[in-house]
């Protein structure tokens, strides 16, 4: 080996720490030097800008003990720990606090150094700030929630305009709006009102939540909403005015006008009842306030869709169940009705009276005036049932001049007696038809009881038909009991 071999090795060396120090000292990373026992020997300068410590506030500490802080995750450190008792190489991310009490997030990896005889001597730990980062990925994160959660709401929208959609009956509709609008704004408490028929007023139809004293009534002109004809959010806005028929004042509330085919119906009405934190009453974030605002809007809009398809279905309904001439139920509807009283009163063991009333003659009368005076008469005979008929009553039009009445939870002598008022009533009326006077219309009634003729609708009515059989062998113009 040559001297001058040895003075270049040397002179090498000296090029190499200075080159190792100038890295250490520009690097962008923070460095920490420590030795086995982890106490903090020497930093680079990133780590001073990075925590605002200096070697001076180190010497004698475990740096990760200098800078750990209450959202620092335990679990890590204690991973760190075991790693560097154990000598190995870690690497993780951790939040940290800086000497102003920042919090910062760190990109952390520690090596264990050993010399040539295989001796631990030092940690070198390298810290990249990663708060812009992870900064991003909080953000992603909460947009991401943010798209399920309206994702999710999608989809229970969908759900709830379907079963909207399938109710039969409005009843049957007030439960799913109900259940729906609990669930889709479950902070909420709610009711929908329904103009009455004078349009007047609108009643409470359905409510939910756990505010009990919605009014049961409402005036038009109490509301914002049904006052300017459209959605009405109180919360949302600098100037806003509550309407009378709210109660709560100060709490934020949406009204919205429900509306079927063109023709306002009634009223959605959404409250956010405050709750108490730190004893203080407090009310909906607004962010969250205006997401419900959409849920709302698109909840009136599914109801009113689906109140329009209901009353359609029920007219429809009315219709198939409705005989043209006369305007009184059909066989169909007497039957379906029957059915279902007849199987109320075996339970309740109460009486049904079925009376069945035929024109006598009619096939003459017909023949001799002409079938428009046939119809006539049988209109009159509609209208005069009708006038008879209430919640009990129900006068139907079995087919051509045959009619029977249902008469629910009746004795037989008030039977008998409604039978002959009904006679009586068209005996007395006096029809012209294009400009002749037609001759006096009688009917013969033959009026029969469940349980006292029978237990079905047919035997029932059996024993009905065969009492007006003898009413008209009786001379026709009369009523027989069975
Ligand atoms: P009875 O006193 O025994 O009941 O004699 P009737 O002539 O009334 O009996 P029948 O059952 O023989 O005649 C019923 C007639 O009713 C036959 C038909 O011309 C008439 N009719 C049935 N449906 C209608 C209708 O919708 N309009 C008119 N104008 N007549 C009808
Ligand atoms: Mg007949
Ligand atoms: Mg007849």
């Amino acid at each position: 080996m040559c001297p001058k071999d040895n003075s270049d090795t040397a002179s090498g060396a000296v090029a190499e720490r200075a080159y190792a120090e100038m890295v250490a000292r520009h690097a962008p990373d923070g460095v920490i030097i420590s030795g086995p026992d982890r106490l903090a020997l020497w930093v680079n300068p990133a780590f001073t800008a990075q925590t605002g410590y200096g070697i001076d506030d180190l010497h004698g500490k475990a740096v990760v003990d200098v800078l750990r802080g209450a959202e620092t995750d335990r679990k890590c450190l204690q991973h760190v720990d075991i790693a560097c008792t154990q000598r190995r190489e870690v690497h993780t991310e951790l939040q940290l606090y800086a000497r102003d009490g920042r919090v910062f997030w760190v990109d952390l990896k520690i090596t264990p150094v050993f010399d040539a005889l295989g001796v631990h001597t030092h940690f070198i730990a390298h810290m990249r700030d990663i708060t812009e980062r992870k900064k991003l990925e909080h953000q992603n994160d909460e947009m991401r929630q943010a798209e399920e959660l309206r994702q999710s709401e999608r989809q229970l929208l969908a759900l709830t305009s379907e079963w909207l959609y399938s109710a039969k009956s409005f009843d049957e509709l007030l439960m799913v709006v109900q259940r729906a609008m609990h669930t889709l704004i479950p902070e909420a408490d709610g009711a929908l009102y329904i103009y009455g028929t004078s349009r007047s007023t609108l009643d409470l139809a359905t409510s939910w939540g756990t505010i009990p004293e919605f009014p049961p009534h409402i005036l038009p002109d109490d509301c914002w909403a049904l006052r300017r004809g459209r959605a009405y959010a109180y919360g949302l806005k600098p100037i806003q005015f509550t309407c009378d028929h709210v109660t709560k004042p100060g709490t934020p509330y949406f009204c919205l006008p429900i509306i079927a085919h063109g023709e306002t119906i009634g009223l959605l009405h959404i409250i956010f009842d405050g709750f108490e934190e730190d004893g203080l009453m407090r009310h909906m974030r607004e962010d969250v306030l205006r997401n419900r605002w959409d849920v709302s809007l698109i909840c009136a809009e599914q109801i009113s869709l689906a109140i329009a398809n209901v009353r359609l279905r029920q007219e429809l309904h009315d219709k198939s169940m409705r005989d043209a001439l006369t305007g009184l139920w059909n066989r169909r509807w007497f039957m379906d009705r029957a059915l279902r009283d007849f199987a109320m009163a075996e339970r309740e063991g109460r009486e049904i009276g079925l009376i069945m009333l035929d024109v006598d003659h009619f096939k003459a009368f017909n023949d001799q005036f002409g079938h428009d005076a046939g119809d006539l008469v049988l209109r009159e005979v509609g209208a005069i049932l009708a006038r008879a008929a209430t919640e009990m009553i129900h006068p139907c039009r079995l087919g051509g001049e045959e009619f029977v009445i249902l008469c629910a939870d009746m004795p037989p002598a008030d039977v008998a007696a409604l039978a002959d008022r009904i006679r009586a009533a068209l005996q007395a009326l006096r029809l012209s038809n294009a400009g002749i006077e037609l001759p006096e219309v009688t009917v013969s009634a033959g009026g029969a009881m469940f349980p006292a003729q029978g237990r079905s609708v047919e035997d029932v009515l059996k024993a009905a038909d065969q009492a007006l059989y003898l009413a008209k062998d009786n001379g026709r113009n009369c009523t027989v009991m069975a």
